[in-house]
């Protein structure tokens, strides 16, 4: 899909390091208080897009790098590392993109992913309805036609960026009849007439990374709206979301790297029974325990960042990643608490935010128990096929 073989280590490197200094002066400064007011960090988004990371694995000729999926994995990482509020907005950025990469038309591209790669507009997926979450075929939105184009009504929930976003990927039940055949995709861009949004939604933790219910009043669409052929929304949706868990794996992967640091620290820093902490072998076992599934966890979405790349069916490594890499920070994450004692459940400390945020990790972008249940499926379907399950 893109140039990614002839990326070399020191470009991926390279790209590390400036996001990294990035974050370190211009991110975590102010994070612990935009997760106290909510404010979304606008300016730190258009930093992004300076630094050329909105639009890593696109291709050079729509604005992007043309760079492989490791060196994306490395930009969410990082950003992830400063604050996961960012990378969240961050990766549904990429979650809105993907779409339109895979799937849009030459001019779609030209007109949408190009503006997006160079962060010239910030992009948001639209998937989930209040009464359509893990099954997305029970989605109730409507896109009628309408002479040439549509007329799209309905609402979607928990939407990621939906107001800050310049393109949004919206799916919606073209044909009601059909299920999950029935679902068709369209790209909206901002503004039109009939689109409206609730106020920031009130949460636990990514506080701001703000999410909104989003209504579509009989909306007026463009026959060039659709993307793909109509009815393959449903299967587009799920292609990208499998692409996309990837990406969440980074975001755990950092959110996990930030945690174990911050764990050391306070390890060697505090002192108990005229000791640091860290000399006790009871924390030394918790540390051992956390460095082994950080590391896991990394190379496992190395891992299926490279089937990414080769263009092979990503159900089990998404899955994969995605599972074992947010399963692993929020274990990560809960022994660095437990290693920061009574600090560790004040406001004041960082690791009480990380413990917040990372729980969403194991919820959005398909549940835990969601991606078991598709190991499973495709587990067996190679069983059936093959007769074998490994
Ligand atoms: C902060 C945040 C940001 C989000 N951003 C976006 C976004 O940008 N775009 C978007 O489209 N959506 C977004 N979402 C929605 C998110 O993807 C969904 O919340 C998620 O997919 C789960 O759906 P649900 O909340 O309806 O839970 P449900 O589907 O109601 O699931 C509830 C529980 O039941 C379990 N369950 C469901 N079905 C099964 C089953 N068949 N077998 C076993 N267990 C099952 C689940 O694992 C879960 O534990 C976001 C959500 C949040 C909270």
């Amino acid at each position: 899909m893109t140039a990614g073989a002839e990326v070399t280590q020191s470009e991926r490197e390279a790209m590390r390091a400036a996001l990294r200094d990035f974050v370190a002066a211009e991110v975590m400064p102010s994070a612990a208080s935009r997760d106290a007011t909510g404010e979304f960090p606008a300016a730190a988004v258009r930093r992004l897009g300076e630094l050329d990371a909105m639009g890593i694995h696109v291709p050079v000729e729509f604005g992007g790098l043309g760079l492989d999926t490791a060196s994306l994995l490395a930009a969410v990482e990082e950003v992830a590392y400063g604050d996961a509020s960012l990378a969240s907005i961050y990766t549904a950025h990429y979650l809105g993109l993907e779409p339109i990469l895979v799937a849009g038309t030459e001019e779609q591209k030209a007109k949408y992913l190009a503006p997006l790669a160079q962060g010239d507009l910030l992009g948001a997926f639209a998937l989930t309805e209040p009464d359509a979450g893990s099954d997305i075929a029970s989605m109730t939105t409507t896109a009628t036609p309408d002479g040439e184009g549509w007329r799209l009504s309905g609402s979607k929930t928990y939407i990621s960026n939906a107001a800050e976003a310049g393109v949004t990927v919206v799916f919606a039940k073209s044909d009601r009849a059909a299920g999950f055949r029935g679902i068709s995709a369209f790209v909206l861009p901002a503004g039109l007439p009939g689109v409206t949004f609730s106020s920031p939604q009130d949460k636990s933790g990514i506080r701001s990374a703000p999410t909104y219910t989003v209504f579509f009043d009989d909306v007026s669409l463009p026959a060039d709206a659709l993307l793909g052929e109509a009815g393959t929304g449903g299967k587009l949706a799920m292609h990208v979301l499998n692409a996309a868990r990837i990406d969440v794996a980074a975001m755990a992967n950092g959110v996990a790297r930030r945690a174990l640091h911050l764990a050391v620290e306070h390890a060697t820093d505090r002192v108990q029974f005229s000791q640091p902490l860290r000399d006790f072998q009871a924390i030394q076992l918790l540390l051992g325990e956390m460095d082994a599934a950080v590391e896991v966890s990394r190379q496992t979405a190395l891992w299926a960042g490279g089937v990414r790349d080769t263009g092979a069916d990503l159900r089990r490594a998404g899955s994969i990643a995605k599972y074992v890499a947010t399963e692993n920070c929020f274990s990560v994450v809960d022994k660095a608490v437990q290693i920061h004692g009574g600090m560790g459940f004040m406001r004041e400390s960082e690791i009480e935010r990380l413990f917040r945020d990372c729980r969403i990790l194991r919820i959005y972008e398909g549940t835990s128990q969601i991606q078991l249940l598709t190991l499973a499926g495709t587990l067996t379907a190679r069983f059936d096929r093959d007769g074998t399950a490994s």
